[in-house]
This record gives C-alpha cells, structure tokens and sequence, in this order.
C-alpha cells in the first residue's frame, strides 16, 4: 500500500513507474526521448513554450480539432493562423501561406489518419518553422512505416481515458529529440532543472526530476 509507507519512498516508485512508461514510449515509437505529462492539452502548451513560441509568434493551424489545439497556441500567448481540412479532414498543406510572424506549424492527427508529413516539413524547412504534432487522437498510427511519435520536432499524446491509449484519468506525454524533452520536463516542474537557472513553468507532472 503505497500510502502507509513514507512519501520518499512513494516518490521513489513513482518516479521509477514514470520512467519506465518513458522509456517504453520511446521503444514503441521509435521516439529519442519522452516526456509524461498531467493531459494531452497540457502537453501541447509545454511542447510550444519549449520550442520558445509565445507572444506575437504566429501558429499555422486548423479549425477541424477538438478545442485544445486552438486553446493552447492562446495559452502561451501566440496567435493561431487557420487553414482549411482536405478531404481526409486534416491539414490541408497545399494552402500553406507564410505571414509575417510565423513560427510554427501544429498539425492534427484524425480518424487513425496524419495528413502528408513530408510536406509540412518541406515547408517548414523552407520558412524555418518548427513542427509540432497534435497526436492526442493516434497513438500507434503510422505515416509511411514510422510511427507517430518519432517524425516532428514535438509530438503530443493525450491519454485520456477516452482516447484510444486511455488511462485512468488525465495524462499525456510528449516526444521528440532529447534536447527538447529535456526542456519540456523542465517546465513540466515549474521551469526547474538540473542547473540552477529557473525558467517559466507549470506543475504538469506526478514526478518532479
Ligand atoms: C483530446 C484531445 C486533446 C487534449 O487532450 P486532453 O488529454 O484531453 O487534454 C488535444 N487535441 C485533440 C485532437 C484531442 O482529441
């Protein structure tokens, strides 16, 4: 019984539980490094603010979703740019416009679907955008043999327990390059890290490493 014994000791299998669904994260996706986090909308905030999107950047995205995709790119404080769906309902990259202050691309995952990734880095290599994957609907799809997770600067997976990888109650992760996941991990415990300097976070995480 996890509660009769002292809160170090809790920690302790929290934090070895924790990173034991990481690691495993990583070896089904093919991802370099992961993040467990409080939700799926949780994750895609720290995902943007880790990637440095905030005030006056602009987000290309779509209206298609359900409302944490919009609601996030609001919360860090950028400003959401709409493209229209195509036939399969996802991002219709064909429509792509650069406007002045763009950063990134997030793009949804629907119906076990993930529109044309190629593409969407082809523009982003071309403008300079980073690209964040808004995969709370397809964890275990896969886009030309790779797994979701492993293909985007940032991935983002809700597990909610209506999700179709859902547990008992909020969770998300995120995966990406370590270099990333280690700054989300920082904001996921109030902007602390393994150095002294403290950058701006939030309390999105059971463990605190
Ligand atoms: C469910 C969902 C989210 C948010 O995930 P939560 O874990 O509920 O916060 C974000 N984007 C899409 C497309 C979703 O379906």
């Amino acid at each position: 019984d996890l509660h009769r014994v002292d809160r170090r000791q809790r920690q302790d299998v929290y934090k070895r539980q924790t990173e034991e669904f990481e690691k495993a994260i990583c070896e089904y996706t093919g991802a370099e490094d992961c993040s467990s986090m409080s939700s799926g909308s949780d994750s895609i905030i720290a995902a943007l603010k880790a990637l440095n999107i905030g005030p006056n950047d602009q987000v290309l995205t779509v209206g298609h979703t359900f409302l944490s995709t919009t609601e996030s790119i609001l919360n860090v404080g950028a400003e959401p740019i709409f493209i229209d769906i195509d036939e399969f309902y996802l991002l219709d990259i064909s429509q792509f416009k650069k406007t002045d202050r763009l950063k990134a691309i997030l793009f949804v995952d629907l119906y076990g679907q993930t529109p044309d990734i190629d593409k969407i880095k082809s523009f982003a290599k071309e403008f300079n955008l980073k690209v964040i994957e808004d995969a709370a609907q397809s964890f275990g799809s896969d886009y030309k043999g790779k797994k979701v997770g492993s293909l985007v600067d940032l991935t983002c997976f809700s597990f909610n327990p209506l999700k179709n990888l859902g547990a008992m109650g909020d969770a998300g992760a995120v995966t990406g390059k370590k270099e990333y996941i280690d700054k989300v991990k920082q904001i996921r415990n109030h902007g602390r890290g393994k150095s002294n300097k403290i950058i701006e976070g939030y309390n999105l995480s059971l463990i605190h490493i």
